[in-house]
């Protein structure tokens, strides 16, 4: 079954008076439980990709299905539900809140549940708790980020996005900012996570990273394999 389903899309940036074409007509299908790397050069459009598939952007032209739901012509305000009910996000700069200890950070993407799916503090704490376990974080649940290592943080952000229960989770260069003991172990988190069932879709530069995922080629606007 298809979670991420793109037609012919397009995506044209108006610079100036000049048009640029960042992609161009590409289509992508990711599969349920599948694990997906996304490779290619500087300016070739992995993160216009990421941004159409994050929901944080619509294609110019061309259908993209999100969790079945065409998402190309959602108002902002049906995109912004799509999100948190489908998606959690890992960036290479972590983009955790500095003054909030690890089960803070992780417990913050539930307050913005609505309806049914609302949980009251301690229920949210409780979830919390249970997802810094998950990534091997229980004995740091009261330290703030600035007093754990780079893999650590990024265990806490892998914790972070995994609260809501999302279908998939989007790594945008999840080991850029981490060496290679570091990136070896995230690698591994995420692989766990993937074999839980979710859906992994990560750009990356290191091919080592790809060992065992799906590899797709991006170069100038379209995939090349
Ligand atoms: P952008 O976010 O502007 O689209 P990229 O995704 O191409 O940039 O690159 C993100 C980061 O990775 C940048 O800091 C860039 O210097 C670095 N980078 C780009 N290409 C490579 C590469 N081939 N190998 C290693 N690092 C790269
Ligand atoms: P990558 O992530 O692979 O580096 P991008 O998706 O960032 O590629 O960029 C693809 C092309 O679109 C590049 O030519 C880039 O300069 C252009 N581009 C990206 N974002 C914008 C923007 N907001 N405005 C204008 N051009 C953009």
């Amino acid at each position: 079954k298809s979670l991420v389903k793109g037609e012919k899309l397009w995506k044209t940036y108006n610079l100036d008076s000049t048009e640029v074409h960042a992609l161009k007509g590409l289509d992508i299908t990711v599969d349920e439980s599948e694990f997906v790397s996304i490779m290619g050069p500087s300016g070739s459009g992995k993160s216009t990709l990421l941004n159409l598939i994050g929901g944080l952007d619509t294609p110019t032209r061309g259908d993209l299905y999100i969790g079945g739901r065409n998402v190309s012509s959602m108002k902002d305000s049906e995109l912004t539900k799509m999100r948190a009910e489908n998606i959690g996000y890992i960036f290479q700069t972590f983009n955790l809140l500095p003054a909030l200890t690890a089960r803070d950070n992780v417990e913050f993407p539930m307050r913005n549940l609505s309806g049914n799916k609302k949980l009251d503090k301690s229920s949210r704490i409780k979830r919390a708790e249970e997802c810094v376990e998950i990534v091997g974080l229980g004995h740091r649940m009261n330290y703030i980020p600035s007093k754990l290592s780079g893999g650590e943080r990024q265990r806490v952000a892998i914790a972070r996005s995994l609260v809501n229960h999302p279908k998939f989770i989007l790594a945008d260069e999840p080991t850029g900012n981490l060496d290679s003991d570091a990136t070896g172990n995230i690698i591994e988190l995420l692989h766990q996570v993937n074999d839980e069932g979710t859906t992994v879709i990560m750009v990356t530069h290191d091919v080592e990273t790809t060992k065992d995922t799906r590899v797709m080629r991006i170069k100038d606007g379209l995939i090349e394999s």
